[in-house]
């Protein structure tokens, strides 16, 4: 099942993320990851699992696995290169940010680089669900790892 051919991003943009979705960054599993969770999103079928593991209060790894359209994995990959080595409450806010930004909301994040292509998905109301999959995903990870709920 394949929708992305309605969707009309700016060509750049398209290249990026089909770049992520061909040759996707940090694809596999973490060892011994201090927590593993897997998302799903009925809408698409997006399915998506990250595992993480913690250092000195960083996210000093992030890997997914999964099975998704172009939007979710690139997602992912995207996601995993932008937080990598970042503090819990950078990746936290980041986190918030992001999910800010493709709702719409004031988002107090500078969204650059690769990630800056994902922005356009916002117009297309569908494809939210699929671009924040890794980033609820990963959230409801680091919860686990640190043992709340
Ligand atoms: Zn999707």
């Amino acid at each position: 099942m394949s929708v992305d051919r309605n969707i009309h991003l700016d060509a750049l943009y398209k290249d990026v993320i089909l770049d992520h979705h061909r040759h996707p960054r940090n694809f596999g599993l973490v060892e011994k990851p201090a927590a593993q969770v897997e998302g799903y999103n009925p809408l698409c079928g997006d399915r998506v699992d990250i595992s993480i593991a913690l250092a000195d209060g960083k996210l000093q790894d992030c890997r997914f696995r999964g099975e998704g359209c172009s939007i979710c994995m690139a997602s992912a990959s995207m996601m995993t290169e932008e937080l990598i080595g970042k503090s819990v409450p950078e990746v936290q806010k980041t986190i918030d940010g992001f999910r800010a930004l493709l709702k719409g909301e004031e988002c107090p994040l500078a969204v650059e680089g690769d990630l800056e292509s994902l922005v356009g998905v916002r117009n297309f109301p569908v494809r939210i669900k699929c671009a924040l999959l890794p980033w609820t995903t990963l959230h409801q990870a680091i919860h686990k790892a640190r043992g709340e709920k």
